[in-house]
């Protein structure tokens, strides 16, 4: 068994590390002899997203979203192909908002979004920004369990109809907000830098099972030991939650 990863636009959409969450697919793949293929797409670069059984986007500043954007918006009807036959989708912030209906950068300049999902995403004041390390409880094919990252935004997300997870601790989507993220069967769309995966690996081999579920039948990945992981995240957890 193997997956592919198109991982787009590489250089421009790393924000605090999302290069990261490439590194754990590929580990945990790895130690389960789970075949895995990353491929890199920059603007420009012909492909064909549903030869992909994952599509992971990066954060970015707005600078960057708006360098990507026209390349983006050029590959709508390859990423709704990818999409409809499900295609595992990982979203960071900036690539979070780009897939919803607009994006209202800091200037007031909207960006127009690839509109597959509802939600809409305006810039606040500066005051309002969301920045901190942030908890929330996910619920995640069938799993509730917490996720801790760090989020950097100025966008405040609106008209998710189902989040990634309730905020215990931080914003989310907005500033001080309920919940966070956007999540369907498929897709995981979340402000959650760190990178994300490291210190979740319950969502990284949730993930993975996501992609290796567009060509197989797979229930659950041999477990492994996430000893360092976990205490990666427990000392976070009771940092943010001052447990
Ligand atoms: N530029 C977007 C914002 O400020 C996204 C930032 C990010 O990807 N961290 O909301």
């Amino acid at each position: 068994m193997n997956i592919k990863v198109l991982w787009m636009y590489h250089t421009l959409m790393d924000l605090y590390g999302d290069k990261g969450n490439i590194e754990v697919l590929k580990y945990r793949c790895q130690k389960r002899n789970i075949g895995i293929e990353v491929d890199t797409c920059a603007i420009g670069e012909e492909k064909r997203i549903d030869d992909y059984d994952l599509f992971f986007l990066g954060g970015g500043a707005d600078k960057e979203q708006n360098m990507i954007i026209a390349d983006l918006l050029s590959r709508k009807e390859s990423i709704k192909d990818a999409l409809d036959n499900k295609t595992a989708v990982l979203l960071i912030c900036g690539g979070y908002q780009l897939f919803g209906q607009y994006y209202k950068d800091q200037d007031g300049k909207v960006v127009e979004g690839l509109g597959f999902f509802d939600y809409y995403t305006e810039s606040s004041s500066r005051d309002n920004r969301c920045i901190g390390n942030i908890a929330i409880e996910t619920n995640l094919d069938g799993e509730i369990f917490e996720v801790v990252g760090f989020e950097n935004h100025g966008g405040q997300t609106k008209g998710v109809k189902t989040a990634f997870g309730k905020v215990l601790s931080g914003h989310g989507n907005m500033y001080k907000s309920e919940y966070e993220g956007f999540m369907n069967d498929t897709v995981i769309a979340t402000y959650m830098h760190g990178p994300l995966l490291p210190k979740n690996p319950k969502v990284a081999d949730k993930i993975i099972l996501r992609a290796l579920n567009k060509h197989h039948k797979i229930d659950s990945l041999e477990p492994l030991d996430d000893e360092l992981e976990n205490k990666a995240r427990e000392v976070m957890l009771n940092r943010i939650l001052k447990k």
